[in-house]
């Protein structure tokens, strides 16, 4: 049943919000105390305890079924911290707002720290609204995978004149150049600050700085996860999920890290592997992974259909390779078995584009062409649903950034409830459609 998440009672804008808060706290001009300072300061704790509680009303009006039944259904969210994102601050914020507005999973790097920091984020989550945990899942790769590069380059080699088309265009706020001046005068001749250039734990491998450089200064510096201590992260107890990006053209690679993880997998409750659309040769190739992985698979698999990489920020177009990707598969009669998930410039169009083909939560296509599980054996939905990637941090991160701005870097956003309730309605405004929750 369809339930509302959204208020009627309508909370200011942040600008409206704060200029109300703050008005009260302004000096005094004749004696220059805070004459208000006392009443403000109530004020702006009742405004808290209001968002605190507007937080978890709209949570408490979620009815959330667990991550297996969501994939059932055809109503799974996950959200994707990014393979190669490492900043642990926003990390665990993004895991705690995505937690409240009830994702049944949360993709990260395989890292331990960022795995720290995801559980952390769901924990806190908890502590505010007693609900369901999401899974965890770390995302690993066979091979040279866009997923997982980091860009680099020397600032001291730019040239002064440069206008820094590089910061400008990265989405993830990963390139700074913090020593310089704010008075006109060239950066360069100001001081270099240590953290100048790429911000190596915030960037999430896009590329979208690499071919804007004119001077060809930005470099990409590929990796590959070591399988080891994959086995490692998959034994932790927090940990629930395994994803493996693969080109699928190199099956010997898929191999090699299937066998080095070894009996490990066995500790997961879902394996999923993230391929691009190699036409004609998708289905082969998902039937040639299958055969791989079946003698030691004990838990449910998934298949992670990647449109168009890292791209759901970019606009209303980016998610048509998904979806196109999407209609291809679900008429596929000989795929293996497996869930089926889009990503891959997923963004708040991707919904309206799966209903326009009929294929969400159906189990057969619209036009009655294909049977819907022809090739699985079980009654799940055509689609199992949507991972949310670039698009999802950058709503959120918008408020990230903001509370940042007022309160520091390392501020968890559960200390301001004002910037919490404004984020979690940016996520369920996202979440929400898939969920078939209503919008007011
Ligand atoms: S690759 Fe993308 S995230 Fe990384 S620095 Fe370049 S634009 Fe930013
Ligand atoms: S665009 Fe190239 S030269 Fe200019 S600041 Fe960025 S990396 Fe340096």
């Amino acid at each position: 049943m369809a339930v509302r998440y959204l208020l009627s009672t309508k909370f200011p804008t942040q600008q409206q919000h704060y200029h109300h808060v703050t008005s009260s706290l302004v000096p005094n001009s004749h004696n220059n105390t805070y004459d208000g300072a006392i009443p403000a300061k109530v004020e702006l704790r009742n405004i808290k305890y209001k968002c605190v509680q507007n937080v978890k009303s709209l949570v408490n009006t979620l009815k959330l079924s667990t991550p297996l039944e969501s994939l059932h259904r055809g109503n799974w969210v996950k959200l994707i911290c990014g393979a190669s994102f490492e900043d642990v601050v926003d990390i665990r914020n993004l895991s705690l707002v995505y937690t409240l507005a009830g994702v049944d999973c949360i993709d990260c790097a395989a890292d331990a720290s960022v795995v720290s920091a995801v559980n952390e984020g769901i924990e806190a989550a908890r502590d505010i609204v007693c609900l369901r945990r999401p899974w965890v899942m770390i995302s690993v790769n066979d091979d040279k995978d866009l997923h997982f590069r980091k860009a680099e380059f020397d600032p001291e080699d730019c040239p002064e004149d440069c206008s820094r088309p590089c910061e400008n265009v990265c989405p993830a706020n990963a390139i700074s150049f913090q020593g310089k001046s704010t008075f006109g005068i060239s950066y360069n001749k100001a001081p270099r600050s240590p953290k100048d250039g790429v911000i190596t734990e915030r960037c999430y491998g896009c590329g979208r700085c690499l071919p804007v450089c004119p001077y060809d200064k930005i470099r990409e510096v590929t990796y590959v996860r070591d399988a080891i201590a994959t086995a490692d992260l998959i034994k932790r107890n927090d940990v629930d999920a395994m994803e493996i990006h693969t080109s699928g053209r190199q099956s010997t690679m898929f191999k090699e890290l299937w066998c080095a993880l070894g009996d490990s997998v066995g500790n997961l409750r879902l394996i999923a592997v993230s391929l691009p659309n190699d036409r004609d040769s998708t289905i082969s190739c998902m039937n040639e992974l299958f055969s791989i992985m079946k003698p030691n698979l004990q838990c449910f698999n998934l298949w992670q259909l990647d449109g168009r990489p890292m791209s759901g920020d970019i606009g209303r177009g980016a998610t048509k390779e998904s979806i196109a990707f999407a209609v291809q598969l679900a008429k596929a009669k000989q795929r293996p078995p497996g869930f089926l998930q889009l990503a891959g410039g997923t963004n708040a169009h991707t919904i309206d584009g799966l209903k326009k083909e009929g294929l969400f939560q159906a189990t057969s296509i619209a036009n009655g062409e294909t049977s819907a599980t022809s090739s699985s054996n079980s009654s799940h939905a055509l689609i199992g649903g949507i991972a949310y990637g670039g698009y999802a941090r950058k709503i959120v991160g918008r408020v990230l950034r903001s509370m940042q701005s007022q309160y520091g870097g390392g501020a968890p956003i559960e200390d301001h409830p004002e910037h919490l309730l404004m984020a979690l309605r940016e996520a369920l405004a996202l979440v929400g459609p898939v969920k078939c929750l209503q919008r007011d």
